[in-house]
């Protein structure tokens, strides 16, 4: 277990993500610097935060021991990179999706922290050996990927650069599972980490199924949030297959030969493109509109819905 309880952070970049960083890191006592190259954007990611946690907390649903004020004392910002990382044991980067920009900060990140200080990147679906190209000292690297919003949906996917030491690795789990996330270690890197891979395979098959005339785009969707979603909230692939039979190894003698078959079924890769997302497109707009307002609200409704499913698995989690 790390013992950096009341040690500093320092996270760069402070929109969307640098903002739920810095909240998941208060919620268990870290303090946090944080570091923005826009001036007035960490002042205004402090605000941001700040209206966040009390509405939290007003709603029962802040994290951790410490009250939101208690929380809030934890944070402040620099306009200095150098004195930002002053005393840092771990850096969380969170600066836009550009590899050139990723590649320079990092370059820069290295040249102002001693060699223990653990650089991790919040990157989507750059690769490690990409991201951290300019660093010297690649074994204290890794990729620390969080889902959206991080405050709710806790899985963090941690992909090592194929030099990052196992040590690092180990550091990074410790502490995620300390601020109460979810990681899963990655042996290696591979495209799309495993959360995208695995979307990915969701999202075709329901292309193809919608292209094809097989479903409607609403049914499609409701195959999930009213079939598969149901589980999956709480239990995986494996333990689905694990406990549909009598176990693993009987699921697989006798339903293996009808999953070969269904996937060899499986057209190519979509294009997503052309006529087909014209159709597909119009087809979703009928049900949602894809103005500014409809999306809005729609996206108002998901959140206060995962909301809703994090509470459901704490009380669950906690039987
Ligand atoms: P964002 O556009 O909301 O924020 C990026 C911030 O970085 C801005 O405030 C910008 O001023 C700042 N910035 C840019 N260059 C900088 C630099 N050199 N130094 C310091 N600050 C700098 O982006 P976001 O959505 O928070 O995404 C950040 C990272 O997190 C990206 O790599 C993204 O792929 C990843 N990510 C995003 C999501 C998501 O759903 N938004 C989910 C998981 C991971």
């Amino acid at each position: 277990m790390n013992n950096f309880k009341g040690k500093t952070i320092a996270v760069i970049g402070s929109g969307l993500i640098g903002r739920s960083w810095t909240m998941v890191f208060i919620s268990a006592g870290y303090r946090v610097e944080i570091y923005d190259v826009q001036t007035g954007q960490a002042t205004r990611a402090i605000e941001e935060i700040s209206k966040q946690l009390k509405e939290l907390q007003e709603g029962g649903m802040l994290r951790g021991s410490l009250s939101a004020q208690e929380q809030m004392s934890l944070i402040s910002s620099q306009e200095d990179l150098k004195q930002t990382l002053e005393g840092a044991f771990f850096v969380q980067e969170c600066v836009f999706e550009d590899l050139a920009a990723k590649q320079d900060i990092f370059h820069n990140l290295e040249s102002h922290v001693g060699e223990d200080v653990i650089l991790s990147s919040s990157t989507s679906c750059l690769l490690p050996t990409e991201v951290f190209l300019q660093v010297t000292h690649k074994k204290r690297c890794i990729v620390s990927h969080p889902v959206n919003p991080p405050y709710y949906v806790k899985l963090v996917e941690l992909v090592p650069h194929p030099e990052t030491d196992a040590a690092v690795m180990e550091r990074t789990y410790s502490l995620m599972k300390e601020v109460g996330q979810s990681p899963v270690r990655l042996r290696r890197e591979i495209d799309g980490f495993a959360l995208n891979r695995i979307q990915y395979a969701v999202i075709a098959e329901a292309w193809r199924l919608v292209k094809d005339g097989v479903l409607s785009v609403a049914d499609v969707d409701l195959v999930m949030s009213e079939g598969l979603g149901m589980r999956y909230a709480f239990i995986g692939p494996m333990e689905t297959v694990h406990l549909n039979a009598e176990g693993l190894e009987q699921y697989m003698q006798r339903y293996g030969e009808g999953m070969k078959r269904v996937l060899s079924s499986f057209g190519p890769v979509p294009d997503f493109s052309g006529e087909a997302v014209k159709k597909i497109n119009q087809e979703m707009c009928e049900q949602i509109p894809s103005d500014p307002q409809h999306l809005a609200a729609r996206r108002e409704r998901r959140d206060r819905f995962i909301l809703g499913l994090a509470k459901l698995k704490k009380d669950q989690e906690s039987k």
